[in-house]
């Protein structure tokens, strides 16, 4: 099923999501819905929150092939690498943003197993962009206030736009 993705000044991108507790049918669904949406949209990730629920699960596919992300841990960030992100959630803007290069992540697939891996590159920019939705950040708080006026009107645009015209 398709979903419908949240847009910048809905409230549900900025809250802090709950980690889930079993992945069961409902989760599973959810997970497939989330896919079809990201591939709809071009998307190479998509965050729960950006579909209206507030649980720490996203999706990715980098080119490589879709990967399911639950309950997500990052932890020895290597490196800095700066590079142009977009946003589902916040059409029509790019923003440079500086991150870790490599990061260790341990997380629980679609089938509940448990991982512990070392991302570099796209995919650990990504999997670092999609937890960045768990927790209420969007691309836009990366920026400078001064930097953050020059999209203030474009932001608005969107804030205001109805959601059914973003279908
Ligand atoms: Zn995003």
């Amino acid at each position: 099923m398709i979903l419908t993705i949240r847009t910048y000044g809905d409230p549900v991108l900025r809250k802090v999501s709950e980690p889930v507790g079993k992945i069961g049918p409902a989760e599973r669904m959810l997970i497939a819905s989330m896919l079809e949406t990201m591939y709809k949209h071009k998307g190479v990730g998509l965050a729960a929150p950006q579909i209206g629920i507030n649980k720490r699960i996203f999706v990715t596919d980098d080119g490589e092939g879709p990967e399911v992300f639950i309950n997500v841990k990052i932890t020895k960030p290597k490196g800095k690498a700066v590079l142009e992100e977009g946003c589902l959630s916040i059409p029509g803007i790019n923003i440079d943003v500086e991150r870790p290069n490599e990061i260790t992540v341990e997380y629980i697939d679609h089938e509940g197993k448990s991982h512990k891996k070392i991302f570099r590159e796209l995919i650990a920019r990504v999997i670092q962009h999609e937890t960045d939705h768990l927790n209420g950040k969007l691309i836009v708080d990366y920026l400078p206030p001064e930097e953050l006026k020059k999209y203030q009107a474009k932001l608005e645009k969107i804030k205001n736009k109805d959601t059914h015209a973003n279908t």
